[in-house]
């Protein structure tokens, strides 16, 4: 099939069979069918390439797919690929062991469940079966995915208004705000749930002693301390883990993007041993999943931590994030009409928009200079830049200087129609 023509059956196939408004949305923003991807770029149905500086939202901290990760998964593929769950099952133990030695102290013990969502119902439930309480603390803004119980303390109203009620006993309090965790935790809250760096809500880097007040304030009104690291985890912002920049260690911690390697799905909920018996001590069985901790996204896992280390991505993230986010600094002082904010820690950067329609503008002007972005979910006046770990000074620049055009292109589309 010529490509024009086997995108347009896709797009149909989108509007018939999985999402229309989705299809129209993409089409739209001019984004083509993706054909192969490797390394830093993605490649389309026409042959056009793509520095990739979305990341699959923090998916792709290795980039595309990674020959070392590639290679642990086809070897484990050849061996078994998936067991029964009565036996023992050796890389989920290894990777197991593997986590809790890079974790925040104290994490000693994993369960593994297949996304970012799952991690988080795996946190709420440990903590309330822990506490023997049943609140949880959450922030305005925060994201910690869409299955109910995740939903409930996604701080986005508009994603949960249509499925309610969801799990009871959610309060939210304004991210950054030390005081109001404190007062909420002290009505009798099993936890707080918290990102290190507010993905979704707008890359928020909160102010420095945020997470290590919210230990002590959760320390005092005996409740647990979640850290949600599915987005963060893993070098993306410059530390092994989010929670690592101030030295906090959570009780629990959710991890699921970047550590399935950029080629598996994973998730993952890190707890401390205190936690583990009371969870798990009166029944071993009380949480479980069929597929979670399955051989071929364990055999990932492994390999993708090993490659953190080897290829020293923790400092690659913080030295290429300093260099984005001086340039991206850069194009907002020249456009400082259009651009109020470039925040971010590591590649975890974000874009500020004094207008609501000046990022999906600006976004479909990179696509058309050939680097890809996105905005945040519950903010679409922040545009995100969260590329590979592995990208280059050279491509570094490339991202800065596509942006710095896109942005003026859509100043003289407004203009046009102002
Ligand atoms: C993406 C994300 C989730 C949800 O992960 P899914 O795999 O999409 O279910 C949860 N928490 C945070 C912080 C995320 O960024």
């Amino acid at each position: 099939m010529d490509p024009d023509a086997l995108y347009q059956d896709i797009v149909d196939k989108y509007s018939r069979h999985i999402n229309p408004g989705l299809a129209k949305l993409m089409a739209f923003a001019g984004f083509g069918l993706e054909v192969r991807a490797e390394g830093c770029h993605i490649y389309d149905h026409e042959g056009r390439k793509y520095l990739d500086c979305l990341g699959g939202y923090g998916v792709f901290a290795l980039g595309h797919k990674h020959p070392k990760v590639v290679e642990a998964v086809k070897r484990q593929l050849d061996l078994m690929p998936l067991s029964g769950k009565a036996f023992f099952n050796g890389p989920q133990a290894d990777l197991a062991e593997k986590l809790s030695s890079v974790a925040p102290e104290g994490l000693e013990f994993t369960f593994f469940s297949n996304s970012g969502t799952e991690a988080v119902e795996a946190a709420l439930k440990f903590a309330k079966a822990a506490t023997g309480r049943e609140k949880i603390v959450s922030t305005v803004g925060g994201y910690h995915g869409k299955t109910i119980g995740a939903l409930a303390t996604t701080g986005r109203e508009k994603y949960r208004t249509p499925f309610t009620p969801l799990m009871p006993g959610v309060d939210y309090v304004p991210y950054g705000d030390l005081d109001a965790a404190r007062e909420a935790l002290n009505g009798h809250a099993a936890a707080m749930i918290v990102e290190p760096i507010q993905g979704e809500g707008g890359i928020i880097v909160p102010p420095k002693g945020y997470l290590p007040g919210l230990r002590t304030a959760c320390d005092e009104a005996s409740a647990l301390l979640i850290v949600d690291e599915v987005q963060t985890g893993l070098a993306r912002t410059g530390a092994m883990f989010g929670s690592d920049h101030e030295g906090v260690r959570p009780d629990l911690m959710t991890l699921a993007k970047a550590l399935g390697g950029g080629v598996m799905p994973i998730g993952a909920t890190m707890g401390t041993a205190k936690v583990w018996e009371a969870v798990f001590g009166p029944n071993p069985l009380v949480h479980t999943s069929t597929f979670g901790g399955g051989e071929l996204a364990c055999a990932a896992g492994l390999a993708a931590i090993q490659v953190v280390e080897e290829e020293g991505l923790v400092e690659r993230s913080r030295v290429r994030g300093v260099q984005l986010k001086a340039l991206l600094e850069g194009v907002r002082e020249r456009h400082a009409d259009l651009v109020t904010a470039v925040r971010g820690v590591g590649l975890m950067i974000g874009v500020e928009f004094a207008m609501d329609e000046v990022g999906e503008l600006t976004i479909v002007q990179m696509l058309k200079r050939g680097v890809c972005a996105a905005y945040t979910l519950n903010n679409p006046r922040v545009i995100r830049f969260e590329p590979p770990l592995i990208i280059s000074e050279e491509q570094v620049a490339q991202a800065a200087d596509a942006f710095s055009e896109a942005l003026l292109e859509t100043k003289e589309l407004l203009a046009a129609v102002a």
